[in-house]
């Protein structure tokens, strides 16, 4: 019945079943292509396009990581392709008006398929341009630093401000392990932390389920729980860019993306821990300060929402309390794997990190464990609590 339990993750692209969830499933991705020489398979899958012409994005680091190799690739089976690189020199490429604007421009009348190379920005800039024109794209990964490749929101800056923008899912997804493990690491950390944070996002899903009824499918949990398994089993290996536990890594992160698209619902990927890092976010972009990459900011706010379960213990769901993972535990998840782990490693300021407990709950309107503290009056003693025990001293 929940066969996708049974699937390999290549195999996922358009399965169709009835859950034990009492739903029937849909994953409308057309294909997933990810492990090790897995480049060569987006000329197969882009085939049904071959017709038209190819408008393939990236920025110059992506292109020297994957696009160059990709356009010969097309190039080579009879596609015509056009190319857009993105030059920022050092700079990051930050995906604003501007920016999508150059897309649009560039996005001839014959051109029924983009090809985007790249990871978070180009990943997103793309989604945002395809789910508005439906024009298909499918996305080649550089760096498994985050679970946005198969999600469905596509955020961007507008007049300063990151928005979340509904958007589709790719066409297809091609993740070659040869290209991402050699990524800069600061982004394989943001991955890593990205996968932590699921710890978290599933004790938080519990805890709505316990609290307050919401939906869940246990069937997507497991689904997520196994990768998360087989990712931690690499920890260590990760700073030395094994192949397998840079796979293990992005399997984690497209297979919480797989439960999404399932659910329809960012529950399985995202809880309080997406809620202080967005806060934080927001915080550092009002300032003009870089944001620092998601996942490392999502790694680190999950020991502390952890500790936030730890300090409610004596009051949570039975079922709540055993899920919830220990802080130490996720701590030491995140320094085997070389992440940093403190939100003062990222110039997180005492009063940001003090203001992010107390009001993060707010960043959305979703049931947390830091709504349940404030629920059960707790949530200013722990606050209080957390920031002495990191920033040491009186308030
Ligand atoms: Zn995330
Ligand atoms: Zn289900």
């Amino acid at each position: 019945m929940n066969e996708i339990l049974d699937l390999e993750i290549n195999e996922m692209a358009q399965t169709k079943f009835d859950c034990s969830c009492g739903r029937n499933h849909f994953f409308s991705i057309h294909d997933i292509a990810i492990g090790k020489g897995q480049l060569k398979a987006l000329v197969p899958m882009a085939q049904p396009f071959i017709d038209g012409k190819v408008l393939m994005v990236c920025d110059n680091n992506t292109y020297e990581a994957a696009g160059k190799e990709s356009l010969k690739l097309m190039e080579a089976a009879g596609f015509d392709v056009k190319r857009l690189v993105f030059d920022k020199g050092e700079d990051i490429l930050i995906p604003d008006e501007c920016v999508v604007g150059r897309v649009l421009e560039e996005l001839d009348l014959d051109i029924t398929l983009m090809v985007a190379v790249g990871s978070g920005t180009i990943n997103d800039l793309v989604k945002f341009v395809s789910s508005r024109t439906k024009i298909p794209y499918i996305i080649v990964c550089t760096a498994p630093s985050m679970d946005g490749y198969v999600a469905d929101g596509a955020p961007l800056i507008c007049d300063g401000k990151k928005i979340s923008y509904p958007a589709c899912l790719a066409y297809g997804v091609v993740g070659d392990t040869d290209i991402m493990k050699q990524a800069p690491m600061r982004m394989i950390h943001a991955g890593f932390g990205d996968v932590v944070g699921k710890l978290t996002a599933l004790a938080d899903w519990d805890l709505a389920v316990q609290v307050v009824n919401e939906y869940r499918c246990d069937t997507c949990v497991t689904l997520v729980n196994r990768a998360l398994e087989k990712c931690f089993s690499k920890t260590d290996a990760l700073a030395k860019r094994d192949e397998e536990a840079v796979l293990y890594l992005i399997e984690a992160l497209t297979l919480t993306g797989v439960a999404m698209g399932l659910v329809g619902v960012s529950r399985p990927a995202s809880g309080s821990e997406h809620m202080l890092s967005h806060y934080w976010e927001m915080d550092f972009i009002a300032k003009g300060r870089y944001p620092e990459l998601h996942g490392i900011k999502v790694g680190i706010a999950t020991p502390i929402i952890a500790e936030v379960f730890e300090e409610l213990s004596d009051c949570l769901p039975e079922e709540t309390a055993k899920l919830s993972p220990s802080r130490l535990e996720v701590e030491d998840l995140l320094r085997r794997a070389g992440c940093p782990v403190s939100p003062k490693d990222i110039g997180i300021d005492r009063d940001l990190f003090y203001r992010s407990l107390m009001e993060g709950y707010d960043v959305r309107p979703r049931y947390s464990v830091l709504r349940y503290a404030k629920e059960k009056g707790r949530l200013k003693a722990i606050a209080e609590k957390i920031t002495e025990r990191i920033y040491g001293g009186q308030a």
